[in-house]
């Protein structure tokens, strides 16, 4: 699909993607276990069991035992403090039956995030926050990738929409959403204008694109009066207004004129998460080799 007809948009929804993906990974996942006489395992750092990404995690947690994954929750002991927290991670890193980290996000402001993303092996940083697999991402090379990011895009190829050589817009520039979809994009051969909060005539910028990701947090700030007729919208913003879940995008303008949007909740989300699940399985995987071939001597 290229851009389309404007109109009544098509609903890109993410449940039955996701739900795709994860079957292959069950399948994986079982292979591994065979294989190797263990399941795959993930380590979810907890920082808080109260802070309000709990919930998230456990949701992936839940995911991960649907599949076969073995997933836990890492607490800290005692106070978190930098230095607990980065423990934590080297044990981690160090245990055999871990084959991904991920760390409960956002920190104590007493925390530096730069020290907690430096402490995670990047063999293991299955939502590609070390800085090895940025550097990766950027240079084209495959490491791990932003499990969000990689859903915005992810989305698009499995509705088979056009990338190459359209003209894309990302509105977000941070480390974790935005610039890398703006890099998966244009490893794809989009075109790409990466939009943040101090961009001028933002809706300038959106009216001439064909591929529309919102990564801002903030409610309603893309219309369909913004939108070129026909564009593709994945609406990456989660927010909650009114005790309502909503994206950044104003679902009912947008598409009356784009062809095809991504709803909030229920698009980029469950892809998000299905994705994180086949990171794991290749970090997994990956460990496995390299320890087979250090056994067998292999340098
Ligand atoms: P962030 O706050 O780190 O970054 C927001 C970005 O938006 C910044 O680069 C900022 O410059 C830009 N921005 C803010 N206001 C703007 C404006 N008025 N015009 C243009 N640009 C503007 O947030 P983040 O971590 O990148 O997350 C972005 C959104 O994605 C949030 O709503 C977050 O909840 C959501 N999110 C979704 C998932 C998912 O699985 N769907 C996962 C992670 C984050």
């Amino acid at each position: 699909m290229t851009v389309g007809a404007p109109g009544q948009a098509r609903r890109i929804e993410g449940g039955p993607i996701a739900a795709e993906i994860r079957s292959a990974v069950a399948e994986d996942v079982a292979t591994f276990t065979t294989t190797h006489g263990r399941a795959p395992g993930l380590a979810v750092v907890i920082i808080g069991r109260d802070a309000p990404s709990t919930v998230y995690l456990e949701q992936i947690l839940r995911g991960c035992a649907k599949v076969g994954i073995e997933a836990r929750f890492a607490e800290i002991d005692g106070e978190a403090t930098e230095a607990s927290v980065t423990t934590r991670i080297r044990e981690l890193n160090e245990d055999d039956t871990v084959d991904g980290v991920i760390v409960q996000m956002p920190l104590p402001p007493t925390i530096r995030l730069r020290a907690v993303i430096d402490a995670i092996d990047p063999a293991k940083d299955i939502d590609g926050i070390h800085p090895l697999n940025a550097g990766l991402l950027r240079l084209g090379y495959d490491g791990f990738l932003p499990a969000t990011a990689h859903a915005a895009v992810e989305i698009l190829r499995r509705s088979g929409v056009e990338i190459e050589g359209r003209d894309a817009v990302v509105i977000g520039r941070s480390a974790v959403v935005g610039m890398p979809a703006a890099f998966l994009l244009v490893k794809e051969d989009a075109t790409v204008t990466v939009c943040h909060s101090r961009t001028t005539d933002l809706p300038d910028k959106v009216r001439r694109a064909d591929i529309v990701v919102v990564a801002a947090g903030k409610p309603g700030l893309i219309t369909g009066a913004m939108l070129k007729p026909g564009a593709v919208v994945v609406d990456v913003g989660i927010n909650l207004v009114d005790g309502k879940l909503v994206g950044d995008v104003d679902f009912e303008s947008a598409s009356q004129v784009a062809s095809a949007i991504t709803p909030v909740p229920g698009g980029v989300g469950p892809l998000t998460n299905a994705l994180l699940l086949t990171h794991l399985i290749r970090a997994a995987e990956r460990q496995a080799a390299t320890a087979t071939d250090t056994r067998a001597g292999v340098r």
